[in-house]
């Protein structure tokens, strides 16, 4: 029976016998963590060849004879920018290899807006009183990747949240705003199997996006691309429009910042990060990071070249990666049936990427995942998908499931399928 159709007496009982199976779960003193989209040890482990590809000293020669024990190579060795120029179907000059992670990428190239200005336009932080709140406006499709928003809050510009159906943001919305207020400087968008709901742009979207005629001149897509081959199944995937190319053909080739990171194929924080973007947009990028680095972790480029060699080597490693992730997702599709049934919850059912959104009902998010803490399961905190961390319907909650073990994963999914009960229940009765 729904929730919703349970007269009070009903609820009452029910919330009794809810309230005793939680005690004995608390007396369980489990220690779970679902709150971070980690990739699990077995998925680590795939990767631990990559460790050994190098030894000799020639071996860390490039294909153009530099020896990559040394410095220089500030956009990265031709061979590893290959690789990624196939990964986005872009060509290797349109990529510029930074560091360890993409999301570092993301902060500088924000920062570099703010200090230098993008494209020698006026910089972001001196257009009327810095870090004011609403001097600069950022979009950001909600709900979405918490860290961000961080970069964007940390410095001062204020966040506007866009609705995110399936299809991708509500593009009326986003035209609106990027049209009409040259304040609005950027849009965070994760095209592919978004963080956290699993959802992928259609073309109409990715189209509407590339024609944008943004009034402001140094209005910027960020482009995260983080999920750009994290399928759980490749008989079973999401295609996405080239961004670059249908900005090219609308008239925008310098509009949008492409990100990609190997981080969630071999080893987090010990990837490569990707920039691909127009050709004016690369010349910029290495132009201002001239006075940053002589040059980034040629090595670790390397190793990623001789590890995956090319696109077909790519694919067949996450293959690897699916086989262990898709039967994750699979376990908590099925264990959420439950919560679908009773009426008290909805939740995406993404083909890639790390996560699931849970939507509880309207004001339980919260007192959800206080529930599931004081019985031993940490979740991300709700709302955390926000920016400010302010969840208006207070429903949403982000589910990691690649990290704990499978068996782990399946206790956590059942503490939480009774937090989520009983919250609903608290939330009818006090109504
Ligand atoms: N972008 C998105 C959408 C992510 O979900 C994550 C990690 O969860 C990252 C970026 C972090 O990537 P990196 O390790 O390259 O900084």
């Amino acid at each position: 029976m729904k929730y919703t159709e349970m007269t009070i007496p009903q609820l009452q009982s029910l919330k009794t016998k809810l309230n005793l199976e939680y005690a004995a779960l608390q007396a369980k003193q489990l220690k779970l963590d679902m709150s971070r989209g980690k990739p699990g040890n077995a998925q680590l482990d795939l990767s631990m060849g990559m460790l050994s590809v190098l030894s000799t000293a020639e071996d860390l020669i490039s294909e153009e004879g530099i020896d990559c024990r040394n410095y220089g190579v500030l956009e990265g060795l031709l061979e590893a920018r290959r690789l990624i120029a196939e990964l986005t179907d872009a060509r290797p000059e349109q990529v510029f290899i930074a560091g360890n992670a993409s999301l570092n990428l993301m902060y500088t190239m924000i920062a570099n807006a703010w200090i230098y200005g993008v494209n020698r336009y006026t910089p972001w932080g001196l257009q009327g009183k810095p870090c004011k709140q609403g001097t600069i406006k950022f979009l950001c499709p909600v709900p979405g990747y918490d860290r961000h928003f961080k970069i964007t809050e940390s410095f001062g510009i204020e966040m506007i949240n866009i609705p995110m159906p399936p299809e991708g943001p509500d593009m009326n919305l986003v035209e609106r705003y990027v049209e009409q207020d040259p304040s609005v400087k950027g849009i965070w968008c994760v095209p592919k199997y978004s963080n956290p709901d699993g959802y992928s742009y259609s073309d109409t979207v990715v189209r509407r996006m590339a024609c944008l005629k943004p009034a402001a001149p140094d209005f910027r897509i960020f482009w995260d691309n983080a999920y750009i081959i994290h399928h759980l199944d490749f008989e079973d995937q999401d295609h996405i429009l080239n961004i670059l190319e249908e900005c090219a053909k609308a008239g925008n080739p310098d509009m949008v910042y492409e990100f990609v990171s190997t981080s969630k194929m071999v080893f987090p924080g010990n990837g490569i990060a990707a920039l691909i973007s127009s050709d004016a947009n690369i010349a910029d990028m290495k132009r201002l990071m001239a006075s940053e680095t002589i040059g980034y972790d040629k090595i670790m480029q390397l190793k990623h070249v001789k590890f995956f060699k090319n696109l077909a080597g790519i694919e067949a490693h996450m293959k690897k990666h699916a086989a262990l992730l898709k039967p994750r997702f699979e376990t908590i599709f099925s264990l959420f049936k439950e919560l679908g049934e009773l009426g008290i919850a909805r939740w995406t059912t993404p083909k890639g990427g790390y996560f699931v959104s849970l939507y509880t009902m309207e004001g339980c998010a919260k007192r959800v995942v206080t529930l599931c803490k004081e019985a031993g399961v940490i979740l991300t905190g709700a709302g955390a998908a926000y920016p400010y961390g302010k969840d208006a319907q207070d429903s949403h909650i982000r589910i990691a499931p690649t990290y704990p073990s499978s068996e782990e994963l399946r206790e956590a999914c059942e503490v939480l399928i009774l937090c989520v009960k009983l919250a609903s229940v608290e939330k009818l009765l006090q109504e």
